[in-house]
């Protein structure tokens, strides 16, 4: 398949510090020229943070590719989309992210605020120093309900007020993976399912909407699934892409940069895409 050559100097997908990566933009830089990479992207979590510090570092070292990772909801569950290029001004963009990064946040309120409605007073403070350094959750909220005495387990702060269809139930206001790719597209940028592998039934409905690309190559994919989703990118008339989905090798120990084996030919394409879409916006 992959020449030995093409297969290390390219990584469309690397995390910092800015969303859950250990390393700063300017380390990932150094990290990745060490590994050999001749192309790379920073891809954070609904945050573009890192992107002018990652340019600067990379600047006559490295092809940096600004890109930014976007949670979204799908019909099954939790559907990340990659963009690339996007334009780091773009103020749709910029709301929708800030938006996604606050939503765990406003839900949290959200949820006191049902609570006090039904007579129970939990302290948002509290809440906060049960979630520590975690993302705050339903979990730290249901623990804020049993030491409070409201409940008298975890699982009956669940069962009577949080779980869906119960009282305090609010649901996480998240992007629809259709809305991601218009913002994408709107603020120039390329948009990109990410690690799609068990995801496959959604490429036809999202390929209509504006989808651009596929992850083909991604780190623990096979030889044979690879074929299998540049196959499907064929058939709908996508690229596709690939990356590490790197985050330092002290929190995920099997994940280095290069390890996706990502062809050079995808940076190409990727780079006639975006100007396909910069001529349409
Ligand atoms: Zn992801
Ligand atoms: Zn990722």
């Amino acid at each position: 398949m992959n020449s030995a050559h093409s297969s290390t100097i390219v990584d469309l997908h690397i995390h910092t510090t800015a969303s859950d990566g250990v390393h700063t933009a300017q380390e990932v830089v150094d990290l990745a020229l060490r590994a050999g990479l001749r192309v790379m992207a920073i891809t954070d979590h609904d945050t573009l943070a890192a992107l002018p510090a990652a340019l600067d570092a990379a600047s006559g070292r490295i092809q940096m590719i600004p890109g930014v990772e976007i949670s979204c909801e799908g019909p099954r569950g939790e559907v990340h989309l990659l963009a690339y290029y996007i334009d780091r001004e773009n103020v749709p963009l910029r709301e929708a992210l800030a938006r996604s990064q606050h939503a765990r946040i406003g839900r949290a309120r959200a949820v006191l605020e049902r609570l006090r409605g039904l007579g129970i007073d939990i302290s948002w403070e509290r809440v906060l120093q049960l979630a520590g350094d975690g993302a705050i959750g339903r979990p730290h909220i249901a623990a804020a309900l049993t030491e409070a005495q409201h409940v008298g387990s975890v699982r009956e702060a669940f069962d009577r007020y949080l779980a869906q269809d119960r009282p305090a139930f609010v649901a996480r206001a998240k992007l629809s993976p259709e809305e991601a790719i218009r913002l994408a597209r709107q603020a120039g940028g390329v948009p990109v399912l990410a690690h799609p592998w068990g995801q496959e039934e959604m490429v036809p409905a999202l390929a209509r909407a504006g989808l651009a690309g596929l992850e083909a190559y991604y780190t623990g994919y096979s030889d044979q699934v690879v074929s299998g989703l540049v196959a499907l990118a064929k058939r709908h008339r996508l690229i596709t892409t690939g990356g590490s989905d790197f985050h330092g090798q002290a929190v995920i120990p099997e994940r280095r940069m290069g390890d996706a084996r990502v062809p050079m030919h995808c940076v190409r394409a990727l780079e006639r895409e975006r100007e396909r879409i910069r001529a349409e916006a």
